[in-house]
């Protein structure tokens, strides 16, 4: 097979020629910061779209997101790369609701931010609040540190916390950021997540709300700052295999014949794509994939009449089959979809043996049991991503040093974050931090 020259530019830009599989948030934030430093990077994206997991989907007539993502404003990737990509985000109050339970945190308030709305929260008893407080503050003086084998179910335990807590606070809290049953879960990888939202202010668990869908307000702003700073993002462009060739790699793309010469690679995709591809023989993707696992998220959209309205933006409703954990309504209006309730479900459950049409009925059953004067549903649909995350299990870890396996080729995505679970804030972690080893590796 030939080899073609990947980029036409001169011979500088020749040898900083960079190809990115994977057109995901952490593929893009790698070309941008590529692209801003004088490189010509190219992403290859299989799906007609970029964006990835974070992206908009065609659902009952409209474009809506593929799923809730929900982003915290004290996420560094994250508002580094908003920033490089002048994308300017409106950003809410943490607050939630759950029966008699409304918690608030203010973007006021100071250190250990959550701690202090605790104790003004509504619906928490005495001994709620302590062990909350107590605990929070004990994770704090040991560095939100935890043992690396430890599961979430495990810490709760050991530290106490009441049923009633359990039920209400942690099991939909760890749920929506690891995905993971919590007798599976990682505690190494909900600590950090701690950290970093309970342990600071309270501006750092603002919540950024899109006006719009991702694609709309995020994914296509993206690409534009990724072009116009010299990058080329590729969509319908699926990678079948890359070889060695020389000091660089050979990429066979689509159904083309020839290949595509470059210097440097990088693989922005989740373990169970790499496991797809021809790659050379020395990297573990099989083992990779099986490591880190996946578990499904789904959203249960519900349209009603345009004035009618959650009685809190993030609400939190028993799940929709008996066994299942509670799980978040949405109230989409701040996303332009008035009328709109997005009910997003984590990881496996008994929810997971219904349909999806069977699902949609019993999540506006539960919706209307928790809430008074639900109106008439207009449409319900649900969309149900299988792999939407690996699974945040102590297994599931990569070591630095394994982020390149072979010279050149380097490993990115939300996997390969060192502390966080799948997230957009370590899919767009990894990219840049991918993006600064290889500027460093050619200075
Ligand atoms: C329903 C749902 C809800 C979620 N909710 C949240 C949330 O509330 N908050 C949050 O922070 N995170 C959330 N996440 C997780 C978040 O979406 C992911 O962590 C993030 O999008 C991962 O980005 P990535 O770039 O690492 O991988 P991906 O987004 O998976 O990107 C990889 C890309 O590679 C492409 N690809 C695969 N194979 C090839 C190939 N051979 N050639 C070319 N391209 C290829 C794929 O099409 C894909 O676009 C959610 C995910 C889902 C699915």
């Amino acid at each position: 097979m030939a080899l073609l020259a990947a980029t036409a530019g001169s011979a500088a830009s020749a040898s900083k020629s960079v190809a990115i599989v994977g057109g995901g948030w952490a593929g893009l934030a790698c070309a941008l910061k590529l692209a801003q430093a004088g490189y010509q990077p190219i992403v290859f994206e299989s799906a007609s779209e970029p964006g990835g997991r974070a992206r908009r989907a065609h659902v009952e007539g409209k474009h809506r997101d593929n799923g809730q993502h929900l982003m915290l404003a004290g996420g560094d990737s994250l508002n580094t790369l908003f920033a490089s990509a002048g994308i300017t985000l409106p950003t809410t109050a943490f607050s939630f609701q759950s029966d008699a339970r409304q918690l608030c945190v203010p973007p006021n308030a100071g250190s250990l931010g959550l701690a202090f709305a605790l104790l003004r929260a509504q619906g928490f008893n005495w001994q709620e609040r302590y062990r909350l407080i107590v605990t929070l503050l004990r994770l704090k003086a040991n560095g939100w540190t935890v043992p690396k084998d430890q599961t979430v179910a495990h810490w709760l335990q050991q530290t106490k916390q009441p049923t009633s807590l359990i039920d209400t606070f942690w099991a939909p809290l760890t749920l929506a950021i690891l995905n993971t049953p919590l007798a599976e879960a990682a505690m190494h990888r909900l600590a950090p997540t701690l950290r970093d939202t309970l342990g600071k202010d309270g501006r750092a668990l603002g919540i950024l709300q899109p006006p719009g869908n991702l694609t709309e307000c995020i994914v296509s702003p993206l690409v534009k700052a990724i072009e116009d700073a010299g990058g080329t993002v590729r969509c319908g462009a699926r990678v079948a295999a890359i070889n060695q060739a020389g000091v660089g790699y050979a990429l066979l793309v689509g159904n083309e014949t020839d290949t595509l010469q470059f210097d440097q690679v990088v693989l922005a995709l989740p373990p169970w794509s790499l496991s797809k591809m021809a790659l050379p023989d020395s990297l573990p993707t099989a083992a990779l994939a099986q490591s880190f696992g996946d578990q499904p998220i789904a959203t249960v959209y519900l349209g009603f009449a345009t004035d009618f309205h959650l009685p809190a933006p993030l609400l939190q409703i028993p799940g929709p089959t008996p066994g299942d954990a509670r799980v978040w309504a949405i109230d989409r209006a701040h996303c332009g979809e008035p009328g709109v309730i997005a009910v997003s479900l984590s990881a496996q459950g008994p929810w997971c043996e219904l349909s999806g049409d069977d699902l949609a009925q019993a999540c506006l059953l539960a919706l209307q049991n928790a809430v008074d004067g639900v109106p008439a549903c207009l449409w319900k649909k649900a969309v149900i991503v299988q792999r939407a995350t690996y699974a945040s299990t102590p297994e599931a870890f990569i070591p630095h040093q394994d982020l390149e396996p072979l010279p050149h080729l380097h490993l990115a995505g939300d996997w390969t974050h060192p502390e966080y679970p799948a997230t957009l804030e370590a899919a767009v972690y990894s990219g840049f931090s991918t993006a600064h080893h290889i500027m460093q590796q050619q200075t």
